[in-house]
């Protein structure tokens, strides 16, 4: 070379020098700033191919990541690619830059440099945190190709540069300040962290997490790939994949993945796909159990009204198709405002519940019960399972003529049902409901605790529900005349005689007639009249007391019935007081009953009430003892002046033996307790010649005469109240 050119060749290397420098301030990725560099080293070392390449994580070859050739150059990349043998291994990783001269082609880089058509090269490598990571190969495939001292001093300058560029973008970023400490990041990290090689697929990091789930290891990756050519890479799907959020479900850790994916220039400049798989489990959980709950009652865990209506249009639906018959069985507790009202809420919570286990105990209906809201439940059974429907319907009503257990006391709930058959009764899932409803209302009028089958008259007896809601507001509002205390006496077989009667109400209304108690008195409470009702009836009889008192008949007794709403209102105490003290009677002549379910009611409570008015000189009855709800203990416990037996066993006494021996039991046992007894619903002279010899003294029943207007009972036993009534 001549001096002329060698100071060209000095300007044009100072020139390449400075432009590869000025790649310092670029902006751009790391992958064009090293193509452009490549580019000015090329033309100015006038060679045949220069390409850059990265040590892959597992440091057992190369990835190109960049190349630039000559018009007489071979592609690397092509030379690699496909079916070709040549792989860049990592069996040439000079520690310095390394010169091969022609002739002098070390043997791992013969098979390489033969197919890319090399005859001498210059290798620098490049290092990140003193390990070799890339190499940049400068190659040539003239034979005659020597490498001056200046030339080397440029290609490694320019190197210099780059790794210095290099380094710089590392810095840069915190994160990726080292890969062994982005690793170690990626690694804990609960997400799972994939990358991969855009082009080639080549996984270049996979952390802990998506080893473990994607089953990847690091010899086998197919887990991953299956997954990735099967949920990712379907048609249509891959071009739209950064828009994508890809679920899996890792099966043998029950974990929910979502997978998101980026495209970024990775550290050495190459274009990866960045995949990270969010563990949403909790997430997932937590929306499987907001879906349950829209199908759910919380309180119960049954199924709602929601899941109910879905299911009955299914269950119709099957019915008919399969020329089945199905049942919609409409449950309504008898008593369930009482419970909430006088034991709380807690235990009212606590008795659906019981009840939605006892429900879903029973053999054929386990997933089709459903709480509607309230105290209302729906029992679904489906056309495969009627032909178990007697022992279903057995299996419902005992489980509501048994107590339940409520933390430790024993509590009973009878419940009214209605039922309706489907397809027969309609398709129509609102139609179906709202005819097992009408059922269930039918059950409630004939006087609770059973179940009725829908049919067309049913219906018109609501409608009369509904008239008699209507008339009753009104009644009430006038003032409750309409409401008629009728008496019915009570008898002492011993002396024969009428000491006094029981105050039964009637509604004389003047659309309606004269309607029982049966008809009228539930549905009062159930809207709130009752208290109004009762109201009158208790004046009624303390004026008609003070009436006979007046005239001088001062030792008849009035029984008054009082609800357990009525007897839990805070001022029912006041109210009798006030009574006592408006109509002057002698209170021991008035009588309170009250029902044996309130006594297992809060019984702290009631006894307090019990003992107030007991304190005003009333007295007080346990009505209908015997049914089965309290146990002679709490008789004992509130001191009940008399208790009254109910009709059931009247209605047994001659052909049962347990009746016989219950009704002795409680008459000799009544000195010990301090209480009277009285027996009601005799109906005939059997039985109460019975009752006699088991020792009953005190008797009521139509036997001796039915309930009647006051008029008619001063007539008939007032006057005569000496006479003998038998
Ligand atoms: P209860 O307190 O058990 O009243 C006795 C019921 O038995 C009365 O029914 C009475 O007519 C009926 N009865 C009397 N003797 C016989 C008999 O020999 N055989 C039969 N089979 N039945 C007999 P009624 O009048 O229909 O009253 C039903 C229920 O309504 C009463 O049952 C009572 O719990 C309630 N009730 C009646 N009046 C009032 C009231 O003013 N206030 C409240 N809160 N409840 C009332
Ligand atoms: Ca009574």
């Amino acid at each position: 070379m001549g001096r002329e050119e060698l100071l060209q060749d000095e300007l044009n290397r100072n020139k390449a020098t400075i432009e590869i420098v000025k790649l310092l301030g670029e902006n751009d990725g790391f992958e064009i700033i090293v193509s452009k560099a490549l580019k000015v080293m090329g033309k100015y070392l006038n060679v045949t191919n220069i390409n850059f390449l990265k040590l892959r994580s597992d440091r057992t070859g190369f990835a190109l990541i960049s190349e630039w050739m000559s018009e007489y150059g071979k592609s690397v990349a092509e030379a690699v690619s496909g079916s070709s043998p040549v792989k860049l291994t990592a069996d040439y990783v000079p520690d310095s830059i390394k010169v091969v001269n022609p002739g002098e082609m070390p043997e791992e880089y013969i098979a390489f440099s033969n197919v890319v058509d090399v005859k001498a090269c210059v290798t620098v490598p490049l290092r990140i945190n003193g390990a070799v990571e890339m190499l940049i190969n400068v190659c040539h495939n003239d034979a005659d190709r020597v490498w001056g001292e200046s030339t080397l001093q440029f290609i490694n300058a320019a190197g210099q540069i780059i790794q210095s560029i290099l380094s710089r973008r590392l810095s840069k970023n915190s994160m990726l300040r080292s890969f062994s400490a982005l690793k170690e990041i990626i690694d804990n990290s609960t997400n799972g962290v994939i990358v991969l090689d855009r082009q080639s697929r080549e996984i270049l990091l996979a952390n802990r997490v998506m080893q473990e789930h994607f089953m990847l290891t690091k010899d086998d990756a197919s887990g991953w790939y299956g997954f990735y050519d099967e949920s990712i890479r379907r048609p249509g799907l891959e071009d739209d994949l950064f828009a994508q959020v890809v679920e899996y479900y890792s099966k043998p850790y029950k974990t929910w993945f979502e997978l998101t994916f980026k495209e970024l220039v990775w550290v050495d400049g190459r274009k990866v796909i960045l995949c990270i798989a969010k563990d949403v489990t909790a997430q997932k959980k937590y929306q499987e159990k907001i879906e349950q709950q829209a199908n759910n009652d919380f309180l119960t865990g049954l199924y709602n009204r929601m899941r109910c209506e879905a299911d009955i249009a299914v269950a119709v639906r099957d019915a008919e198709r399969n020329r089945g018959t199905g049942l919609i069985m409409f449950i309504d507790l008898d008593d369930f405002k009482n419970i909430n009202d006088v034991l709380g809420h807690r235990f009212g919570d606590l008795l659906l519940q019981k009840i939605a286990e006892g429900l879903t105990d029973i053999d054929g209906i386990q997933n089709s019960c459903y709480r509607l809201g309230g105290d209302e439940f729906i029992v679904l059974v489906t056309y495969d399972q009627y032909v178990k429907v007697n022992s279903i319907l057995a299996s419902v009503v005992k489980l509501f003529n048994t107590p339940w257990d409520l933390e430790g006391t024993e509590y009973y709930s009878t419940m009214s049902m209605g039922i309706v058959r489907f397809p027969e009764e309609g398709w129509d899932v609102n139609e179906l409901i709202k005819k097992a409803d009408i059922a269930m209302y039918g059950a409630k009028r004939n006087g609770k605790n059973q179940y009725q089958f829908y049919n067309s008259g049913t219906e018109v007896s609501t409608l009369k529900r509904l008239d008699i809601e209507r008339n009753m507001r009104k009644a009430v509002s006038a003032g409750c005349e309409e409401f008629l205390p009728y008496v019915q006496p009570i008898i002492n077989i011993d002396t024969k005689e009428c000491i006094g009667g029981e105050v039964l109400v009637r509604w004389d209304n003047p659309e309606m007639g004269l309607l029982m108690p049966g008809e009228f008195l539930s549905l009062a409470e159930s809207l709130g009249l009752i208290v109004d009702i009762g109201d009158r009836i208790l004046e009624c009889t303390c004026q008609t007391l003070e009436k006979w008192e007046s005239k001088g008949k001062n030792d008849m007794v009035m029984h008054v019935n009082l609800s357990s709403v009525q007897m839990l209102q805070n001022n029912i105490v006041d109210k009798v007081e006030k009574c006592i003290s408006k109509y002057k009677f002698t209170p021991s002549n008035l009588v309170l009953e009250i029902r044996e379910n309130l006594a297992l009611h809060d019984i702290e409570r009631v006894k307090r009430i019990v003992r107030d008015l007991k304190a005003l000189g009333v007295k007080i009855a346990l009505d209908d003892f015997g049914t089965g709800y309290s146990s002679l203990s709490y008789v004992k416990d509130m001191a009940f002046d008399i208790i009254k037996v109910g009709q059931s066993f009247v209605q047994d006494i001659v052909d049962s033996e347990y009746a016989k021996t219950f009704v002795r039991f409680i008459a000799e046992i009544s000195e010990t307790i301090n209480a009277g007894v009285c027996i009601e619903g005799v109906e005939t002279s059997e039985q109460c010649e019975l009752l006699e010899e088991l020792g009953i003294s005190v008797i009521q029943g139509y036997y001796f005469g039915y309930p009647m207007p006051i008029k008619e009972f001063e007539k008939r036993f007032l006057k005569y109240s000496w006479c003998k009534i038998l």
